[in-house]
């Protein structure tokens, strides 16, 4: 039901809507759309609302982008999709100003040349791929294998790149670091952990190939460790220039998103206590002191078991009820310490 301030009335009430072509003039030139306007339903006078204002807003874009054939902000994010690109390195590969490319999926309209330029990419992957030979050094080299190998996937070459990027393992701890909000390493093991088991409870596939170790402070995944010890105990910051989300996609995703609303509102230190309490862990460690270094494996195995009893165990239907688990585990951290 619509409802708005009638200022006859002087009460909210209902309201019909009515469409109504309207001329508008933009720079000289005149576009036409139809207006929506919607009318008190006890008198008939004019009611003004913010939807409508929007709405009509958007008609006037589209009939102006559309008369001037200027690009939309959907068609520009096809171009990211497509290309798996970022919004910034899409602007320097592109020549612009770094938020140029922000700017306009913002709303700002891009003039005809830009637009122009954004049409051609879209359009054409040869041109696109001239781009990036082109101003390759302006873009990092992740970026520029990553939009590469899009490139070659368009142009039908099942061909990858030959330089491996990066392996699946770094991809989601970067998505996590990216989507977390303050990760540090230690919460980030943890997090990739869960993540590990609960994929494989709901979805019968382990999330990534590699196995973790029993150290100290809980599971560890060694190649992750190294890339990011610098950080210590501090939050870890990267910058990532291409869209990881267009990356990491569907069930992993999210999966991966569940894991770090629910385990990643948890410290490091709260996160590996819990990882003490379950089984997996428990059993690697086995025959060390508590504070005795190991580099024994977490087995897939026992990763596997254990992650599937818990999902029986809660009745887990669907991987928000993952909820229950991590505040379960929670509570046990704060009642036993
Ligand atoms: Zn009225």
């Amino acid at each position: 039901m619509n409802k708005g301030f009638c200022e006859k009335c002087n009460n909210m009430v209902e309201f019909e809507i009515k469409e109504i072509a309207e001329k508008v003039e933009i720079k000289g030139r005149e576009y036409g759309y139809n207006r929506l306007i919607g009318y008190c339903k006890n008198c008939g006078e004019e009611i003004s609302s913010n939807e409508l204002n929007d709405e009509n807003l958007i008609r006037i874009d589209k009939a102006y982008r559309s008369k001037e054939n200027i690009i939309t902000t959907e068609e520009i994010n096809k171009i990211l999709s497509k290309y798996k690109i970022g919004k910034k390195p899409l602007s320097k590969l592109l020549g612009w100003g770094e938020v140029t490319l922000i700017r306009y999926l913002n709303g700002d309209v891009p003039s005809k040349i830009y637009s122009d330029q954004l049409y051609k990419i879209l359009n054409d992957e040869e041109y696109m791929d001239f781009l990036v030979e082109k101003n390759k050094d302006l873009i990092t080299d992740r970026a520029y294998k990553i939009v590469k190998e899009a490139i070659n996937k368009q142009k039908g070459n099942e061909f990858k790149y030959n330089t491996s990027i990066e392996s699946e393992i770094e991809i989601i701890a970067e998505y996590i670091i990216a989507k977390g909000k303050e990760i540090t390493p230690l919460a980030l093991q943890k997090i990739l952990y869960y993540s590990q088991g609960f994929y494989k409870a709901f979805f019968g596939k382990f999330l990534v190939e590699d196995d973790c170790q029993a150290w100290v402070h809980g599971p560890v995944y060694v190649c992750i460790y190294e890339k990011y010890k610098e950080f210590k105990s501090a939050n870890i910051l990267i910058d990532i220039d291409y869209d990881i989300e267009d990356i990491i996609v569907d069930e992993k995703r999210e999966l991966l998103d569940v894991i770090i609303k629910y385990f990643g509102y948890y410290n490091g230190k709260a996160l590996e206590k819990m990882s003490h309490y379950e089984v997996p862990w428990i059993n690697a460690r086995r025959g060390f002191l508590p504070v005795e270094n190991s580099n024994n494996i977490i087995k897939k195995e026992d990763i596997k078991e254990y992650f599937e009893k818990v999902k029986n165990k809660y009745d887990m239907l669907n991987i928000l009820d993952i909820k229950k688990y991590s505040e379960d585990q929670f509570k046990r951290v704060i009642e036993i310490n």
